[in-house]
């Protein structure tokens, strides 16, 4: 292990994000017909609108959930260094090694104590968030079941973050200097069966599923209409109806797992609220997610992003503990009370990386919207007004704002405001004259 060479994986890195970024150079770039609709929808502010007592609840809902955000990612950090300088990581190690002279045992006590005492230190953020969202109208979920949601995520993390801390620091024992590339590899293969079965044993833990074949076979006789044009593989019995009515108000669909466990999600709340035609719109974008193979490109995203967090994360773990570690308790790098440390490394680059990730995100998202319109081409009348009026009433029953700030926009959101996504549903025509469709055959 000793004989890993930086340069060679920094190397390997570079080569990564060129692969990475020629990967998604079709998503990037934009087409003539793209980017002059594009254009138009610049300069188009109607396309998404909200009467006057809702446009006021949006605003106040923006400011509310931005100072939300960026509150929670403050105070995470801050916690943490106040923890630090509090000892208390340090008293924490010293709880779990007196329990038990286990390394498991330790790791696994240790583990359940900071994570509760985080989890304790973000609960009145957690509380407000839930708060707001009941206030809104956004979620009906009762606080009873709030709890116990709540309650079996920590369990889950507990679980999961004990196996991984335990396998990390028997790599920093064994390469204190390069465990960020030895930590990385384990780390990619617990993501991958994360998203693999998730889908099947997770997300039933919180939300009801069904085939939606069983609830509403109209509508999946209509989805299998796109399924054929786009030639992706997706049998009726991938497609599922989630009971999301008993939790929140909101309208969502989702992809989720690869291979086998591969499938689309409709919520119930959207398939109340939008005609067969306009979800269409919403499976074509969906369906777009696979087609485009944004779920392995996200993965490869994350490969890279991960790999280079890590890196910084050991750099700066054992800068901090050579400064700080006698002050704060902290033994060495192997020293469970150094998670603490790690996690604030880990949280600081989080806070860094996130308009990055979140760009990566859009230009998928935009893709998948093009993709999505041109899978609806010669099914729905049209296209375009059925995928605007598809955003309009997904803006509108969530509180979108239709004037985010551009900053906090940049900085915090996955997808393309609805606004612009709306506008460019309008501008978006490539079947008319000297006009070409990206995904599809003219
Ligand atoms: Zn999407």
């Amino acid at each position: 292990m000793r004989l890993l060479n930086v340069r060679a994986v920094l190397l390997l890195l570079a080569i990564g994000l060129l692969v990475v970024t020629i990967a998604s150079s079709r998503v990037l770039r934009a087409t003539p017909t793209e980017a002059q609709a594009l254009r138009e929808a610049a300069q188009n502010r109607t396309a998404y609108t909200l009467p006057p007592e809702k446009l006021k609840l949006a605003k106040e809902l923006f400011r509310d959930r931005t100072v939300l955000h960026f509150a929670s990612e403050g105070w995470g950090i801050l916690q943490l260094v106040l923890l630090l300088v509090l000892g208390v990581p340090a008293r924490m190690r010293d709880a779990a090694e007196r329990v038990t002279k286990s390394r498991w045992g330790q790791c696994f006590v240790f583990v359940f104590l900071f994570l509760l005492l985080t989890t304790l230190l973000n609960a009145p953020l957690r509380l407000y968030g839930h708060h707001v969202s009941l206030v809104y109208g956004l979620s009906v979920q009762r606080w009873e079941s709030w709890f116990a949601d709540w309650g079996k995520s920590f369990l889950l993390t507990w679980l999961v973050a004990g196996v991984l801390v335990m396998v990390l620091f028997w790599v920093i024992r064994r390469s204190p200097k390069h465990w960020w590339f030895w930590f990385w590899i384990p780390t990619m293969i617990a993501v991958l069966f994360g998203i693999f079965v998730s889908p099947v044993l997770v997300d039933p833990l919180f939300n009801k599923f069904e085939p939606l074949q069983q609830r509403d076979p109209a509508l999946v006789a209509q989805l299998e209409r796109v399924v054929a044009r786009s030639g992706v593989a997706m049998p009726p019995n991938r497609m599922f109806f989630m009971r999301a009515s008993s939790k929140v108000t909101s309208m969502n669909a989702y992809v989720t797992g690869f291979g086998p466990s591969k499938r689309l999600v409709l919520w119930d709340t959207t398939i109340a609220a939008a005609t067969h035609d306009e979800l269409a719109g919403v499976f074509g974008h969906e369906l777009g997610h696979y087609a485009l193979h944004h779920i392995v490109r996200g993965l490869l995203f994350s490969a890279v992003f991960l790999l280079l967090g890590f890196f910084v994360g050991q750099r700066m773990t054992s800068w901090l503990v050579a400064k700080y570690g006698a002050r704060w308790g902290i033994r060495s790098q192997s020293d469970w009370a150094c998670l603490a440390v790690l996690v604030l490394g880990l949280n600081i680059l989080n806070f860094i990386s996130e308009p990055f990730e979140n760009a990566v995100s859009r230009s998928m998202e935009h893709a998948a919207d093009v993709y999505g319109q041109e899978a609806i081409h010669g099914i729905v009348a049209d296209p375009q007004t059925t995928t605007q009026q598809g955003f309009q009433k997904l803006g509108e029953n969530s509180l979108d704002d239709p004037t985010p700030h551009p900053w906090v926009d940049f900085w915090t959101d996955g997808h393309p405001s609805t606004a612009s996504r709306a506008a460019f549903a309008l501008a978006y025509n490539p079947w008319t004259a000297g006009q070409h469709p990206k995904y599809f055959q003219p």
